[in-house]
């Protein structure tokens, strides 16, 4: 299959191609030339399926001709070594548990599948380098990438962060793990990181001489292994008997997550309508109300992993609708959630359902609880495990809350990182060391 440019001024790119530069020459973002079409025995028979007998469907009608399939089912099966259950929350909303990867984010599954599948494409190529991975993170996605990459053979990361600004746990999650993954800690803010990995990528010398990539949700490989966990979640629906009429949430930020998701309805998959829960950083819920879309600086809120106020995601969103705003419109609506809400969410749902939501997870859970219809039912995506979240959780839930074993084993290790001042003459050197 081939991949073309949401901005149409750059050639046609291979599946390799894609992933390996991320971006297209005309810098707009890669996408699939078709969107295959599940058949519909599929369907029929899909609450019989297991997560991974799922995922390889799916995989095969959108990688398989480009990955012999039993490479494929490898990197698909290993990509899910962990599980990914719907928890019914309510008589008719389930929380789609998206956080039992190694960093308890959704992100893990994207991040591992890109990794293995670059690694696929170094061990068959002919250009024999490592590829190098560039990502500035302010938390959440460098973890996931950094795990996500781990071992993986012919990858090299290096994730820039800003040092004194992640918490303890993400700092740990980056500057722990050794191996192939360098944790740089910038003498700056993470604007500052961004800046250093956007100059490496304009270095023509650099860029000629070493194979640098980035690992951000703009790369088809992160981007379209999140379509597998819609269709798990619609067969668990399924056997619920809950599936008739399902309304998908997704608490989203630079909304790759919706994204996969409405890929995954193109296929086929039947949902009925899609909700898109913005944070206070909502310039997507305006541009569903007002048909203008004005990106903006993000401000920060309680669920800081949606703080986006120009989602890199959303051309493509565009481009799936061919920039028609009412048919957009007619499979998604919008919420936005205030950090208020989001703490008396957090309360509320633990009252009545006894079940513990992230903020982001809440965003959704709200965005959706006062507008289902009675004949509609939900699945919301909660997509961080609450006690990464710990502080605001508590405050907001009035209970402690138990650390899962995998991320305290994080803080256990011991920090490795390399100083780096936040001008490019340094990073620059770092580079030209490699
Ligand atoms: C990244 C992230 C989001 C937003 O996902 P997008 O694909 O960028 O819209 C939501 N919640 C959590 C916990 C995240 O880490």
């Amino acid at each position: 299959m081939e991949y073309y440019s949401t901005n149409g001024q750059a050639p046609r790119a291979s599946l390799e191609k894609a992933v390996v530069r991320g971006l297209a020459e005309d810098r707009g973002l890669y996408m699939p030339e078709r969107i295959p079409a599940l058949p519909e025995s599929f369907f029929a028979d899909i609450q019989t399926l297991t997560f991974p007998e799922i995922a390889c469907t799916v995989a095969d009608a959108l990688f398989g001709g480009d990955i012999p399939a039993p490479e494929l089912h490898r990197i698909v099966e290993e990509t899910l070594a962990f599980d990914c259950p719907v928890v019914s929350v309510t008589r008719s909303i389930g929380a789609l548990e998206l956080f039992h990867g190694p960093t308890l984010a959704f992100k893990d599954v994207g991040a591992r599948f890109m990794a293995r599948l670059l690694g696929h494409f170094t061990r068959n190529s002919a250009d024999r380098r490592t590829i190098h991975v560039l990502v500035a993170t302010s938390g959440d996605t460098g973890s996931a990438v950094a795990n996500g990459f781990l071992g993986v053979e012919g990858v090299r990361v290096h994730v820039l962060y800003p040092s004194g600004k992640v918490s303890p746990t993400q700092e740990a999650q980056v500057t722990t793990l050794g191996q192939n993954i360098t944790a740089l800690e910038v003498d700056g803010t993470f604007d500052d990181c961004q800046a250093l990995v956007k100059n490496a990528f304009m270095d023509a010398e650099l860029t000629g001489r070493l194979r640098l990539t980035s690992a951000n949700s703009i790369n088809v490989a992160r981007l379209l292994p999140q379509s597998f966990y819609y269709f798990h979640a619609y067969a668990q629906m399924k056997r619920l008997g809950l599936a008739e009429q399902l309304v998908v949430c997704v608490p989203s930020g630079n909304f790759g997550n919706l994204c996969a998701a409405l890929i995954a309805k193109r296929m086929g998959l039947p949902v009925k309508r899609f909700v898109a829960a913005n944070n206070a950083n909502d310039v997507f819920y305006e541009y569903l109300q007002t048909g203008q879309y004005k990106p903006r600086a993000s401000i920060p809120t309680l669920a800081n992993a949606m703080d986006v106020g120009a989602p890199s995601n959303f051309a493509r969103i565009l481009d799936l609708y061919g920039g028609d705003h009412a048919a957009l419109c007619a499979d998604i609506s919008g919420a936005t959630v205030s950090d208020l809400q989001i703490r008396a969410t957090i309360s509320d749902c633990l009252r009545r359902y006894g079940y513990l939501l992230d903020p982001h997870g809440a965003c959704a859970f709200r965005a959706v609880y006062h507008h289902l219809a009675p004949s509609e039912s939900a699945v919301i995506c909660e997509t961080a495990h609450p006690a990464k979240f710990q502080e605001t959780v508590e405050s907001a839930a009035g209970v402690g809350i138990e650390i899962p074993a995998r991320l305290a084993a994080f803080l256990q290790g011991s920090k490795q990182s390399v100083p780096m001042g936040r001008d490019y003459a340094s990073f620059r050197n770092y580079l030209s060391q490699l």
